[in-house]
């Protein structure tokens, strides 16, 4: 890094690539980069405004294609976890049950992203901890990034600072908000109440979309500091926005009832999750906006499997920039939406405006959609055989 003459006139660090954020998103950006240009991920800082071991409010479930993105970037993954193969949907009395060997891997969010940044650091990662990103200001071809800590130019912005992404706020204001507020509590397994730990089964209710929920109600068991546990939890979507809204905190607070828990609503946690629509804007010159920071699917709000997808595309787009000099990024969202990233956000979008626009029975589109998925050729088959999509 080199010293520039910021328009204040104090010397601001040049930086080519800086990524906010150190959850999967941000970590997997710079391994990925690491993976396919390590020449670049030299060139890379990536700021965090935490200190690690940091928590994220999460239920922990690693799906989807987790372990093949993990396998691909050569993680050991040798973290406490409980294996999970059974998930059952409800709604009211109706139940679909889905067996899918190992489909999750039940993590806790402070040892998992501890790895990623353990490992990122390892392999040579600039780890600025306990950086927060407070404004940034366009240059001519560069911005000017102030931090808690210092001021950057830099030429190449990953915002992967999660659903309420400042970088977002900051560079692509006056967009429709997208976020979808998420309650959970963590609690110790009750043998009577919690039989799914036993079982090793994840459940989603769907029954509260009849009071106008469009989203669900989860109960995910897992371990939490080595303690049989049990992730309680409620989202709302809001993918229809001007509908009326369910009262989440009486769903939540019966559900919890009903499971013999009582506790103060003020001890429970609530972080939002942002969905990408088809409008929303994730590029623009010299900044990419990845993970919950650009946005996940609408219908089961998983996440960390999309984070970990979405390094890899920003990894490429960073590549592509530097071989043309074209810092513009007009061609990252197309990017995107032809990666498996966002062909799984849209074959869920169209779940969620089954699921939530009441247009059918969740359990019908639920069953129907997993039963395609896993038809042969699937996103994983995708994903694993390489395909290039750029
Ligand atoms: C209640 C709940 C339950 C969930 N359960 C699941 C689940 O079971 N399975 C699943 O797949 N997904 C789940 N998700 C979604 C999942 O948590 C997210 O999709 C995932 O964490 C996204 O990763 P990310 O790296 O984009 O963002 P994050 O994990 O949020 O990481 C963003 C990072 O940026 C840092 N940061 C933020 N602002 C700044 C700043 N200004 N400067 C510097 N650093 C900053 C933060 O400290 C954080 O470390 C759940 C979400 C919620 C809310």
């Amino acid at each position: 890094m080199t010293l520039q003459m910021s328009n204040s006139d104090r010397p601001s660090l040049d930086c080519s690539i800086m990524i906010v954020g150190g959850g999967p998103a941000g970590t997997s950006t710079w391994l990925h980069l690491q993976k396919y240009a390590p020449h670049l991920a030299e060139r890379a800082i990536l700021i965090e405004k935490a200190v690690f071991p940091r928590d994220k409010l999460c239920a922990g479930g690693l799906g989807g294609w987790s372990s093949d993105v993990l396998e691909s970037l050569e993680i050991v993954f040798d973290i406490p976890h409980l294996s999970v193969s059974d998930v059952e949907f409800r709604f009211g009395e109706q139940i679909y049950h889905h067996h899918q060997s190992d489909c999750f891997k039940v993590v806790q969010r402070l040892d998992f992203d501890h790895t990623l940044v353990k490992t990122s650091v390892n392999r040579g990662l600039k780890l600025h901890e306990g950086e927060m990103l407070i404004d940034i200001v366009r240059q001519s071809n560069r911005l000017i990034v102030k931090t808690n800590k210092r001021e950057y130019c830099v030429q190449i912005l990953v915002g992967a600072d999660g659903a309420l992404s400042m970088v977002r706020r900051k560079m692509m204001p006056g967009q429709k908000s997208n976020l979808s507020p998420a309650i959970q509590i963590f609690a110790p397994v009750d043998p009577q109440f919690d039989p799914e730990f036993d079982e090793k089964k994840i459940i989603l209710d769907f029954t509260f979309t009849i009071d106008g929920l469009q989203g669900y109600i989860w109960h995910f068991p897992c371990l939490k500091q080595g303690i049989p546990s049990m992730a309680h939890g409620i989202g709302d979507t809001r993918i229809y926005p001007d509908k009326p809204r369910a009262n989440m905190k009486n769903l939540f607070s019966h559900e919890l009832k009903s499971r013999n828990i009582c506790r103060n609503p003020h001890t429970w946690s609530s972080h939002p999750c942002r969905w990408l629509s088809s409008e929303a804007l994730i590029s623009q010159p010299n900044v990419i906006l990845a993970g919950d920071a650009a946005g996940i699917e609408p219908a089961l709000g998983g996440g960390i499997h999309l984070a970990l997808a979405y390094g890899e595309v920003v990894a490429w787009a960073i590549i592509d920039a530097f071989k043309k000099s074209d810092f513009s990024f007009s061609d990252y969202k197309p990017r995107v939406q032809n990666h498996m990233v966002g062909k799984s956000i849209r074959m869920h979008t169209h779940l969620a405006q089954e699921i939530y626009g009441g247009r059918r029975n969740p359990l019908d589109a639920l069953r129907e959609f997993f039963s395609k998925r896993y038809q042969s050729p699937d996103l994983l088959s995708l994903l694993l055989s390489g395909t290039s999509l750029f």
